[in-house]
């Protein structure tokens, strides 16, 4: 049987199959038909993703725990974190709401950070996790349901029509938010699935020698 050296990669784009083709770091390979970016050269991506997500997991713990915002109306002040906004949404019966907001923002998020640091902290001592194929496809599946930003956005606006009536002071829990929206935008740009397959492979391939 003829096995070609160089693997074919389909574009995610118009789905024309080529041959993959080595890269030097920081090189881009991208699709001949569309443009489109095929896969990049960036040795130190799955290091770099685990610093990102171990400092995105500090920011959302200081975000839950700590209030997000203080209100201040005539001598009485109240201050809430995400957990108690969620507990108050629930029990002014509005359930849908409230779990959304739990989904999108606590649950979700928190999935998606432990399984970072599950398959990220293994690879990085050299060992493949078990299970880690159907980890990448959850992760791929759960993603757009981790609505951080929206929630910030929502924040921000709540905030600007709230100082009209009352005196707002916004907590440690929203510069937190603030930074968190930032280092998950930039795990997603750094995470290279590809290079958790290269493990993979690799893995499997030193597997079949033994
Ligand atoms: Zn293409």
């Amino acid at each position: 049987m003829n096995i070609h050296p160089k693997p074919l990669i389909a574009c995610r784009e118009c789905d024309l199959l080529q041959r993959e083709i080595p890269l030097s770091p920081g090189e881009t390979s991208c699709c001949s038909r569309c443009g489109a970016t095929l896969y990049r050269c960036s040795p130190d991506s799955l290091d770099r993703t685990l610093a990102l997500v171990l400092a995105a997991s500090l920011l959302f713990i200081i975000a839950n725990v700590y209030p997000i915002l203080s209100i201040e109306i005539q001598g009485d002040r109240n201050a809430t974190n995400l957990y108690g906004a969620v507990s108050a949404l629930w029990d002014q019966d509005m359930r849908s709401v409230s779990f959304l907001v739990f989904v999108t923002t606590i649950l979700v998020p928190a999935i998606e950070l432990s399984m970072m640091i599950f398959i990220l902290l293994p690879l990085r001592q050299q060992r493949v996790p078990a299970g880690i194929p159907l980890l990448l496809r959850i992760l791929q599946s759960i993603k757009p349901w981790g609505m951080v930003e929206v929630f910030m956005l929502g924040i921000l606006v709540s905030l600007v029509k709230l100082t009209d009536s009352s005196s707002v002071i916004p907590g440690v829990a929203l510069w937190s938010f603030g930074g968190l929206t930032l280092m998950l935008a930039a795990v997603a740009t750094s995470f290279n699935p590809r290079d958790v397959w290269a493990h993979i492979k690799t893995d499997n391939a030193q597997g079949a020698v033994k």
